[in-house]
């Protein structure tokens, strides 16, 4: 691959003696998006909280932006600057209004003024479309709104890569669709992007590859054109049967 921000190499992870990853190889191209998919327990969300270290692995090898996952706690910092993820669950702070959840990051990591902070915070609730609610409190928010603030959230810190884990499967299904188009638009601008998700509608338009996981192994990982129209391996077909 030519350039890619991100190199998974035979990559295993344990929780005690229990395999959640199995040799997982995956390069991501800079400004690639791919979709993971896979039923319950297949180590989707595991694979993408080794990218920004949210789990350490056991065996091989994770580069992300030049930074190797194995270096000293240091290039931690470094690596989540580069890599905003965004939860099922929204994760807001339930005490602070919109704006202090968007400015706390700038402020105190990035070293922003509260000016400077603000700014940005105000220019990516626009783009999320929701500049309206800058002052209220997350609970006042709908799910759909809720989730928005926090992708707004995560590019204030102005990160190289975005993971998204199931970013809409906690949402009613009237409100997955806005979260879907802010997706889309970021994906336009040319974000480097890895989503976990089952709406394949966005997987179809949206992702240059489809990486399809089972027990801990990545099985298929091929552009939506070629898995969509012919999936190789049967669990993989079972699979789409059961979500389509
Ligand atoms: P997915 O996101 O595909 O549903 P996960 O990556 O969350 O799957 O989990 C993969 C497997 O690892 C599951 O069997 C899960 O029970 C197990 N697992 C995940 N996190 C932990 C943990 N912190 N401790 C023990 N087992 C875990
Ligand atoms: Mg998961």
């Amino acid at each position: 691959m030519a350039d890619p921000i991100i190199q998974m190499q035979n990559v295993s992870k344990f929780f005690g003696d229990f395999q959640a990853l199995r040799d997982v190889s995956l390069d991501v191209a800079n400004g690639e998006r791919v979709v993971i998919c896979g039923p319950s327990g297949s180590g989707k969300s595991t694979l993408i909280r080794c990218i920004n270290r949210l789990e350490a692995h056991e065996a091989g090898q994770i580069t992300v932006g030049g930074t190797t996952l194995t270096d000293a706690p240091v290039d931690l910092e470094k690596i989540r600057g580069q890599v905003g993820m965004v939860f099922q669950q929204f994760n807001l702070f339930p005490h602070l209004t919109v704006l202090e959840n968007l400015c706390l990051g700038p402020r105190r990591a990035l070293g922003l003024t509260d000016a400077q902070a603000r700014d940005r915070a105000l220019m990516y609730l626009t783009r999320v479309q929701i500049p309206d609610q800058a002052d209220k409190f997350p609970r006042q928010l709908s799910g759909g709104q809720q989730q928005r603030v926090a992708i707004a959230r995560s590019l204030c810190m102005e990160p190289r890569i975005m993971l998204f884990d199931e970013p809409t499967s906690a949402l009613d299904p009237e409100m997955i669709a806005e979260v879907l188009d802010v997706m889309t638009e970021l994906a336009a601008s040319g974000m480097t992007m890895i989503v976990v998700t089952h709406e394949m509608g966005f997987a179809r338009r949206v992702a240059d590859r489809i990486v399809f996981m089972d027990k801990g192994e990545i099985v298929e990982i091929g552009t939506p054109e070629a898995v969509f129209t012919a999936p190789k391996s049967p669990r993989f077909k079972t699979f789409l049967n059961q979500i389509l």
